[in-house]
C-alpha cells in the first residue's frame, strides 16, 4: 500500500516548497534580471523622450518641453543641425556636451544610414575624475523649420553590482524570516484543521456500535460541522438499522415459526389419523407452505434491491390488462370472504413498466387491505384516476386506517403499528417496504391517505 503521510507534514512540505519556490523566483527576478529590466527601462525612455521631442521640435515652447522632459526623466538632450556648429539646445552638465564635433559627425551619419534612428548602447565617458560611465544614447533625425535636425538623447547607466548585493544580503535575511513563519503557519494550520479530524478519528470508532457522540467534536470549520452532522446521521441509522435488525429476527423468527407449526402440526395429523387425510387439511398445508415461500421470496427481493442486484424488465403494457390481471387473482378469494372488492378503471394507456414486480406492489396493497381491516363490511378498490399528468393508481379499502404519526414510518422495514396483530392472508410483515423499494426503482411516486377508523388508500403515480 502506498505510504500515507499526516496533513501536518504534508502542509509543510507544500508551503515550504512553495516559498522555496516564490523566493528563488524572486531572488532570480531581483538579481539576475534585475540589471536587464534596469537596461531597458533606460532605452525605452530615451526613445520616448527623443521622440516626443521630434514631434515638437517646430512648437514654440519647445525650451519648455525640454526642460520638463530631461527633468522627470532624467535624460540628457542635444539638438544639432546639419551643419553639427548649430547648437540649439544644451542643458546642464551632460554627457552628450563632451562629444567631440568627430564624434557627432558619425552618429549623425550613422543614425542617418539606420533610417533615421538608432541606439548606441557602447558609449563610455569620463564621468567624475577616474571614473568612467557607460551611457546610452539615442539618435533621431526630425526637421526644425525645414532644416534637418539630430536629436540626442542619453542616459547614463549606472553599474548595480552594489544594489544587487545589497538585495543578495537582505534577500537572506528575508529567506529566513518568510521559512520560519511559513513553518509556525503550517503548524497553526495543521493545528486547526488537523485537531478536529483526530477527534472524529477516535469519536468514530464508537460508530459501529451507534455510539458515536457528535457533541464530543469541537468542529471549528464548516467541512468538519458537516462531516460531524454527516457522521452522527449515519450513527443514527446505524442505531436504525441495529433495532430493526434486532425487530427483524423477532418477526421473521415469528413469521417462520407460525406456519411451520401448523405444517408439522398437520402432518403429523394426518400421518397419525388417516381419516383427517382430507383435502382441506392437505389445502392448510399448501397454503402455510405458500406463506413460507412469499415470506422468503421477498426477503431475497429486499436483500437483491438492497444490494443494488435487482433487474427491472420493463416493457410496454396496457395498464388496465395489467390491473384486470392483478383484480383476477383476488375476486374469488374476496367473494369467498365477503368482501366487496371492485375494480374501478379509467381509459387506458400504455405504460413502460416490469410488471411483475408493479404487481407485486399491488398484491401487497391488497393483502394489506384485507389485512386491516375489522368493518362487517369489508370494502376493496383497485382503480385508477386520471390527473393532468398523471395517472394515479390506487388501492382503496375501509378498514382501520392508520394514525396521522405512523403514516411516515409505515413504510419502514418492520415496522407494524399494532405489534399484535394477526395476518388473515398470506403477507410477509415486510411488504410496503419491499413496494417502497420496487417504486422508488421504476422512479414512481408512491404515497398514502388514510383516515384512522375509516379507509387507507395507497397508491402510486405513473
Ligand atoms: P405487515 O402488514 O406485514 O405488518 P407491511 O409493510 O405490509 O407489513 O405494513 C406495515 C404496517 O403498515 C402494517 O403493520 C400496518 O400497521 C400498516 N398498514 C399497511 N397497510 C395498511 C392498511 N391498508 N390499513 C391500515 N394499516 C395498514
Amino acid at each position: 500500500m502506498k505510504k500515507k503521510f499526516s496533513i501536518r507534514k504534508q502542509l509543510l512540505t507544500i508551503l515550504i516548497v512553495f516559498i522555496v519556490v516564490a523566493l528563488g523566483l524572486i531572488y532570480f527576478f531581483q538579481t539576475t534580471l534585475l540589471d536587464d529590466f534596469y537596461k531597458n527601462n533606460k532605452i525605452e525612455t530615451i526613445k520616448k523622450t527623443a521622440n516626443d521631442i521630434v514631434n515638437n521640435l517646430d512648437n514654440d515652447d519647445l525650451n519648455n518641453i525640454l526642460d520638463v522632459e530631461t527633468f522627470s526623466n532624467e535624460v540628457c538632450v542635444r539638438i544639432v543641425s546639419e551643419s553639427i556648429y548649430l547648437v540649439d539646445y544644451e542643458n546642464r552638465i551632460c554627457a552628450l556636451n563632451q562629444l567631440t564635433d568627430y564624434q557627432l559627425l558619425r552618429i549623425y551619419s550613422e543614425v542617418k544610414e539606420n533610417n533615421n534612428e538608432k541606439l548606441f548602447d557602447n558609449y563610455r565617458f569620463q564621468g567624475r575624475p577616474g571614473e568612467l560611465q557607460d551611457i546610452y544614447i539615442y539618435g533621431i533625425i526630425g526637421t526644425i523649420d525645414d532644416q534637418e535636425a539630430l536629436v540626442l538623447v542619453s542616459s547614463n547607466i549606472v553599474p548595480l553590482d552594489v544594489t544587487i548585493n545589497t538585495i543578495s544580503d537582505q534577500f537572506i535575511l528575508i529567506a529566513l524570516i518568510v521559512i520560519l513563519m511559513t513553518i509556525v503557519l503550517a503548524f497553526v494550520l495543521s493545528f486547526i484543521i488537523v485537531k478536529p479530524i483526530k477527534q472524529i478519528e477516535s469519536e468514530t470508532k464508537q460508530l459501529p456500535k451507534g455510539k458515536y457522540n457528535e457533541d464530543n467534536i469541537k468542529a471549528n470549520n464548516l467541512e468538519i460541522d458537516n462531516l460531524n452532522n454527516t457522521l452522527a446521521k449515519a450513527n443514527e441509522e446505524i442505531k436504525k438499522a441495529d433495532k430493526a435488525k434486532k425487530e427483524l429476527i423477532g418477526n421473521v423468527s415469528h413469521d417462520l415459526r407460525t406456519p411451520l407449526t401448523m405444517i408439522v402440526g398437520y402432518g403429523e395429523m394426518i400421518r397419525d389419523f388417516k381419516e383427517e387425510n382430507n383435502e382441506d387439511n392437505i389445502n392448510v398445508i399448501i397454503d402455510e407452505a405458500k406463506r413460507l415461500s412469499t415470506l422468503v421470496d421477498d426477503l431475497l427481493d429486499v436483500s437483491k434491491i438492497e444490494s443494488g442486484a435487482i433487474e427491472l424488465n420493463k416493457e410496454d403494457i396496457s395498464l388496465n390488462e395489467l390491473l384486470k390481471d392483478v383484480y383476477k387473482q383476488y375476486e374469488n378469494y374476496c367473494k369467498n370472504q365477503k368482501v366487496k372488492f371492485k375494480l374501478q378503471l379509467n381509459d387506458d394507456k400504455t405504460i413502460n413498466v416490469d410488471s411483475h414486480r408493479i404487481k407485486q406492489v399491488l398484491y401487497n396493497f391488497i393483502n394489506n387491505a384485507l389485512n386491516y381491516n375489522d368493518k362487517k363490511k369489508k370494502e376493496i378498490i383497485l382503480g385508477t384516476e386520471i390527473n393532468d399528468s398523471f395517472t394515479r393508481v390506487f388501492v382503496y379499502d375501509n378498514g382501520v386506517g392508520i394514525k396521522k404519526e405512523d403514516l411516515d414510518n409505515i413504510w419502514d422495514r418492520y415496522y407494524k403499528v399494532d405489534k399484535e396483530h394477526k395476518r388473515v392472508h398470506l403477507g410477509s410483515g415486510i411488504g410496503l417496504s419491499l413496494s417502497r423499494d420496487l417504486l422508488i426503482a421504476h422512479d414512481l411516486k408512491y404515497g398514502v391517505e388514510s383516515l384512522e377508523g375509516e379507509y387507507s388508500k395507497f397508491y402510486f403515480d405513473i
